[in-house]
């Protein structure tokens, strides 16, 4: 998996590999089912329109608050779901967006 030198192209990695994660794991099916792939649309979406997504840390610390409350219980989930599971099955994806966080903490 490549990893982009930018914040905004990184945490479209992680957010994509966290669904995946999260979709194979609930056994929704062998692919993507429809609802994650909504639920990656619309985060890819949300990562695209954010202003601050070069310089500010993960949409998840984020003070903006973008989502839309269903779309926040949703990737919450998956969040919950997906983050201990990514050390295990993806642990430079993980480790990098740890150090994301640690680099630039919140609110900065
Ligand atoms: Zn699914």
């Amino acid at each position: 998996m490549e990893m982009s030198s930018r914040p905004r192209e990184r945490e479209r990695t992680v957010v994509a590999t966290m669904i995946r994660v999260y979709c194979r794991g609930s056994g929704h099916g062998g692919r993507l089912c429809d609802d994650c792939t909504e639920l990656l649309n619309y985060a890819r979406a949300r990562i695209e329109a954010c202003p601050f997504a070069d310089s500010k840390p993960f949409c998840s610390q984020c003070e903006i608050h973008c989502y839309e409350k269903d779309m926040r219980e949703r990737i919450r989930r998956v969040m919950r779901f997906s983050g201990p599971r990514m050390l295990l099955y993806h642990p430079l994806v993980a480790l990098r967006h740890l150090a994301d966080q640690l680099i630039r903490p919140r609110g900065e």
